[in-house]
């Protein structure tokens, strides 16, 4: 089977997030390739640890902005130029839209939105939620190739392996006649990691009682090094930008630790932070559904708690 990982990296560090595809790849025991679209010059030693056999380096100024138009027509050559029978990639603002653009250029099958990737020796099946997290399914491909899949961040192992020495392609932009032109992306206002990315989510709902409170749990983040998110109802009421919002509507996030602070735990909410290895939920009310998934609960205030806890935590993190 040859498989092919879609790579991302910011400022030519590889995320996470597509090393954990790079490690998933290395344990099918196939040879493995991987490719790059932007730029930047990734970090191709990263590449020799991760036992990657090719990569496919292209790298343009014309790259510098995601454009579906030209990322999907370098994708799908590479994919054909390769063979490549399963593409593997990590769930983002580019690949939900990249994936499916190119799957239907190549006629694929494709699965998104995957929490296990699975290999029995000769193919993947895919764990993934349905319902807004409800329940999950397994769905694997008929026999038809090639294979597109989207796995959701922070899902899977990063491991290194022998380290190999991965055959470097550059590529430079062929195509020069686009029907359609990025002029500017302009990115949120924050300038921390984002949401999807981030090992500590400090999240905060109504309960925080108006939007200056939302410096609490700044203050709380910056001494976690965590990312701020927030409920649906605080992004609708404006306290706070869409960008930060976490849940069926909002973004799926699977941090380390995630702390909810005056979050009621709706169904929606949780669809998008289930996925957390440990919650804390600090709300009032001790019957409030957020309880019931979290691993740790503190019923009070989060007014009062949340600076107590960054008293508590810089106590900690200094001494
Ligand atoms: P509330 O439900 O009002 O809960 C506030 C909580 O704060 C309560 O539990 C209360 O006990 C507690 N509280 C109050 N004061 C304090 C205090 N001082 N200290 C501690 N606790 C306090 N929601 C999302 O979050 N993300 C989504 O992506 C999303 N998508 C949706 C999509 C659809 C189609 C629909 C219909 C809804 C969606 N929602 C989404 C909305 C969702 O149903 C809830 O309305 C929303 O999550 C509630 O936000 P909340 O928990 O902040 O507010």
């Amino acid at each position: 089977m040859a498989i092919l990982v879609y790579i991302e990296a910011i400022n030519g560090k590889i995320k996470s997030s597509s090393l954990e595809l790079l490690t998933a790849a290395k344990k099918t025991n196939q040879p493995f390739s991987s490719i790059s679209i932007g730029s930047d010059s990734i970090d191709t030693e990263t590449l020799n640890n991760y036992g990657v056999t090719k990569h496919i380096d292209y790298k343009d100024e014309k790259l510098s902005k995601y454009n579906p138009e030209i990322f999907s027509q370098v994708l799908t050559e590479a994919i054909k130029e390769l063979g490549a029978e399963v593409i593997l990639g990590s769930s983002s603002s580019l690949t939900k839209d990249l994936f499916p653009t190119v799957a239907a250029k190549i006629s694929s099958g494709f699965i998104s939105d995957g929490t296990q990737l699975n290999w029995d020796g000769s193919r993947f099946s895919v764990k993934k939620p349905m319902y807004a997290g409800k329940c999950f399914c397994i769905v694997e491909f008929s026999k038809s190739l090639p294979q597109m899949i989207l796995m959701r961040p922070n899902q899977l192992p990063v491991e290194t392996s022998t380290k190999v020495n991965t055959e470097i392609v550059s590529k430079k932009l062929a195509i020069n006649d686009f029907k359609t032109k990025v002029i500017e992306i302009v990115k949120g206002a924050s300038e921390k990691l984002d949401l999807t990315e981030a090992n500590i989510i400090v999240s905060g709902g109504r309960g925080m009682q108006a939007a200056e409170n939302f410096k609490l749990l700044e203050d709380l983040a910056k001494t976690l090094g965590a990312t701020v998110g927030a409920s649906r109802a605080v992004t609708d009421a404006g306290w706070v930008s869409h960008s930060m919002q976490v849940g069926q509507t909002g973004k799926t996030v699977a941090p380390s630790l995630y702390i909810a602070c005056g979050i009621s735990g709706a169904v929606q909410h949780l669809a998008g932070m289930s996925d957390s290895k440990v919650i804390v939920a600090i709300n009032k009310d001790p019957e409030a559904p957020i309880f019931k998934k979290a691993t740790y609960g503190i019923v009070g205030d989060a007014l009062e708690i949340v600076p107590l806890l960054n008293e508590e935590f810089k106590k900690i993190l200094n001494s």
